[in-house]
């Protein structure tokens, strides 16, 4: 029997490997590019000789369930992936033909799911997920705007798979239409992609948000776009709060790294949409980077 964990982080243009020991200290890290040009087969091939080598360079028996996170939707029902930006993998069954190909279980969830896992068991909200079995709503505010919620450790799926989806709620009505079919929902409005054209469509210059951040205190139009990232960031979180009831909150991706967003201001903002007077959580900035994706993929292995 093996007591280490194995998780995989799939990409659209890298993959990339962890096997840890049983305290999820890592033994081994691998990258490899996904080459997703290849098509479905040959990025399942690839999977196989990630594991393969994982298995020869580390020399420790590999654990007969592994973890992999990629973005999507995967659907537990069906068992087909949704929505990954890496076409190929659409409504195929990559969980069983990964068990065959491997012959080990094989767990598959989405980036956002293994964020949230990662940084509550092992980052930002360890004390309070880990150490003291509290709650953690972890979100994803970047290119899409996803998330997930872990609960004393335990990644809640939900009967459709989309526990913690709260960037396909809808937060203008009749707004920009979404790659998901809908209209005006959170991703269209405070992704950073979105507050870019937001941005565009005030001055008709095209800036990073990054550089539009920076600027803010010079720039009008960059100040109004800041502002409704605020603003609108805090109307589509204080339904989540007053039905979750989180005891930390946890923003990643590009835009969570904007200062403005654990401001008071925007306490005081989430606050307006909250059913209680007082915001008593903390919203956290993420403490692993890019190893969040790798680490998550591994703990969705580990037993309860
Ligand atoms: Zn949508």
């Amino acid at each position: 029997m093996s007591d280490a964990y194995l998780g995989i982080d799939l990409g659209g243009t890298k993959m990339e490997a962890v096997l840890t020991d049983s305290m999820m200290r890592p033994l081994l890290r691998r990258r490899i590019p996904t080459e997703a040009e290849g098509g479905y087969e040959h990025i399942a091939g690839r999977i196989a000789g990630l594991v393969s080598m994982m298995s020869k360079e580390s020399g420790v028996p590999l654990p007969r369930v592994i973890g992999i996170g990629t973005p999507g939707r995967y659907e537990p029902v069906s068992g087909r992936i949704r929505n990954s930006n890496t076409l190929s993998l659409n409504g195929r069954d990559l969980k069983c033909d990964l068990e065959k190909l491997l012959g080990r279980d094989v767990v598959i969830e989405n980036d956002a799911n293994c964020f949230a896992l990662a940084e509550s068991m092992l980052g930002a909200g360890r004390e309070i997920v880990r150490e003291r079995g509290g709650t953690a709503f972890g979100m994803i505010l970047g290119t899409g705007v996803g998330g997930g919620i872990v609960c004393g450790g335990r990644m809640l799926h939900g009967a459709h798979g989309i526990a913690g989806e709260w960037g396909h709620n809808e937060l203008l009505p009749d707004g920009e239409p979404c790659y998901c079919g809908k209209r005006g929902c959170v991703e269209t409005v405070i992704s950073g992609p979105a507050l870019e054209r937001y941005y565009c469509s005030l001055t008709g210059s095209s800036r990073t948000l990054r550089e539009i951040a920076g600027m803010a205190d010079r720039d009008e139009a960059a100040e109004a776009t800041l502002g409704r990232l605020t603003v609108q960031f805090s109307r589509a979180l204080g339904p989540v709060l007053n039905i979750l009831d989180p005891d930390c909150c946890i923003i990643g991706g590009g835009v969570g790294a904007i200062g403005r967003l654990y401001s008071q201001e925007t306490v005081a903002l989430i606050e307006r949409y909250l059913f209680s007077a007082r915001l008593m959580i903390p919203l956290l900035k993420p403490q692993l980077g890019d190893s969040a994706g790798v680490f998550g993929a591994a703990l969705l292995t580990v037993k309860h």
